[in-house]
């Protein structure tokens, strides 16, 4: 029977599948005993299993190829190394010879262990390991019954499960996943940026997936919308197939301004610079002629591994972007670790009551100095090809720029000494997330040569309005009159000192919030490249004079639905 199941779109494109349901927390087994003489068979039907996955694992390793395949790779290095872990190995020996369970409850009482004692910690680090733990366990257990998938078997099918580890997704696409819908997760998560990178249909927080869709289910997927249709209607399929041809069309329409500048209707160009995170964002945004990388995410960089990336390892990933860019600007930020960003090198703090008000972003590299220098060392070498510009995350107050300020001519100093060809002048900015610095940015404007906006953090740190937390309904959001006074103030800062202000938040890659920015006066956009040519159609249609002049009238609205009336009205406007 025909179901519609709301979600998060987490990464746009529509997909028609089978449904593929995956349990992997399902190790509902029941309690189950075996004799004393049963115990060898038993260890040896589990040892063989775990061979088997390390085998599946080690093949999935050797067939990765491509632009994501060093960082997925380091997901399944760390899986390996967890199947090997002497402690999960010998609680589940144990439980099999001195319990007396057998294997399938062997495992779901080792994962509940552990569970309980992540739980208990309540850190978003363990968190993470918590789901690597159960990929593993799961795919132990699928081998226990020669459930593992077939990857030939996956083609055309959607994958429906509680989460989606990013080392999967790579994989499940080359494998012929068509889309992806999870129960659980955010738009914002490590996972949902690499489904967007991998242009992969996702939906999150979908959250009545695993209970209402069944294995073999033919689902409609809508990463936009966040729309799942579960044994879809004729009408459905019809709307489907129409949707998937009005995409073709506007993706050849789109196609032609590959080469057109990004000019409002009175002729003002807008400069649109691109947020990346991988290789192939960063050949996307050449190709669709980004005026440059307006943020570098140099996190991914840190995440998901045990070791901190050396100097020569993140000057090579830097001067690889720099070189991609063929003189454009790269702009790359220095390490933003920490709240939703938990990494595995055990820098970010863990168990912090509050971790998003805790040490995150310039803060976490402040209290780590070498690991600060060593990444800024790269940052200046990868300067000696090309046009770099460094941007500090997460600043709230003077004394962070003055201390990177520093920090650079030192460090740019000792590069000379040691023989490197460095530029004269790198540029060095602030982002904008913090209210304080948003308020005060008068204050410290003198020691930046730029700024970017990040409205991401600033409006969960405007509202007190956690990004992830969905019981917090539309309280989140950047249709708040409060944002729209707070980048009205940083824009007419930038302007009187001559400073370049950009946004760089997800704001900025959507069509529906350009108008509002053009009329505070915006001229740098940074956004993921898949939103690029849309973003250039929107602005070209707009008159930017014409929204100058309406932007007393924006500021003058006193809540979401007044915003949402000058929204429309600009929008009448468009011409495109
Ligand atoms: C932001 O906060 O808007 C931003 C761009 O940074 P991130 O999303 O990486 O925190
Ligand atoms: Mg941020």
């Amino acid at each position: 029977m025909r179901k519609l199941l709301p979600g998060h779109g987490a990464s746009r494109g529509s997909a028609l599948g089978r449904a593929r349901v995956r349990l992997p927390h399902a190790l509902d087994v029941a309690e189950q005993r075996i004799r004393a003489r049963e115990v060898d068979e038993e260890l040896a039907r589990l040892h063989g299993a775990i061979d088997a996955a390390r085998a599946e694992m080690r093949e999935l390793r050797t067939r990765l190829h491509g632009a994501l395949a060093r960082e997925v790779g380091e997901f399944l290095d760390l899986h390996a190394l967890l199947l090997d872990d002497p402690e999960l190995l010998q609680g589940l020996d144990d439980l099999i010879r001195k319990g007396r369970y057998g294997a399938d409850y062997a495992l779901r009482l080792q994962r509940d262990r552990l569970a309980a004692v992540f739980r208990d910690m309540d850190d978003a680090y363990l968190k993470s390991r918590m789901d690597d733990l159960d990929h593993v366990i799961g795919r132990i257990h699928a081998h226990l019954h020669s459930r593992a998938i077939d990857p030939e078997g996956l083609a055309g099918e959607i994958l429906v499960s509680d989460t989606v580890a990013p080392s999967e997704l790579a994989q499940l696409q080359a494998q012929g996943v068509v889309a992806v819908v999870t129960s659980t997760g955010s738009p914002l998560s490590h996972s949902a940026i690499l489904a967007r990178s991998l242009h992969m249909p996702l939906v999150v927080g979908c959250s009545a997936a695993l209970a209402k869709i069944n294995d073999g289910d033919a689902l409609i997927v809508d990463g936009e919308t966040g729309e799942v249709v579960v044994e879809p209607s004729a009408a459905d399929l019809r709307e489907f197939r129409q949707r998937l041809k009005d995409l073709k069309r506007e993706q050849r329409e789109l196609g032609r301004l590959r080469s057109k500048p990004t000019r409002t209707r009175d002729g003002l160009d807008i400069a649109l610079h691109a947020n990346a995170e991988s290789r192939e964002d960063v050949a996307q945004a050449h190709a669709l002629g980004a005026a440059g990388i307006g943020l570098y995410r140099t996190e991914f960089l840190f995440l998901q591994r045990a070791e901190l990336p050396s100097e020569e390892e993140q000057f090579h990933t830097y001067r690889d972007v720099v070189l991609g860019m063929s003189g454009r600007p790269v702009t790359i930020r220095t390490l933003d670790l920490g709240a939703d960003k938990a990494d595995r090198t055990g820098l970010a703090l863990r168990g912090e009551a509050n971790p998003a008000l805790g040490l995150r972003g310039v803060r976490l590299s402040r209290a780590h100095g070498e690991v600060f220098d060593t990444q800024l060392r790269a940052i200046l070498r990868a300067s000696g090809y090309g046009p770099v510009r460094v941007l500090v995350p997460m600043v709230a107050i003077r004394e962070e720029l003055l201390d990177v300020r520093k920090r650079l001519k030192r460090l740019a100093r000792q590069l000379v000494k040691e023989g490197h060809e460095i530029a004269a002048q790198v540029q060095i900015g602030a982002m904008i997330e913090v209210p304080s610095a948003a308020i005060c940015v008068e204050h410290f404007i003198d020691l930046v040569d730029f700024l970017s906006i990040g409205t991401n953090d600033l409006v969960q740190y405007l509202l007190a309005a956690d990004r992830n937390n969905d019981a917090l309904g539309e309280l989140y959001s950047p249709l708040r009159p409060a944002l729209l006074h707070l980048l009205d103030g940083v824009l007419r800062a930038g302007r009187r000192h001559c400073k370049q202000v950009a946004v760089c938040g997800e704001i900025a890659g959507d069509p529906a919030m350009a108008p509002i920015l053009l009329a505070l006066g915006l001229e740098h956009f940074s956004l993921h490249p898949s939103h690029m040519l849309e973003l250039r159609r929107t602005i070209r249609g707009h008159d930017r004079g014409a929204l100058l002049k309406a932007a007393p009238a924006l500021l003058k609205a006193r809540d979401r639905s007044g915003i949402e009336r000058w929204l429309a009205k600009a929008g009448a406007n468009n011409e495109t």
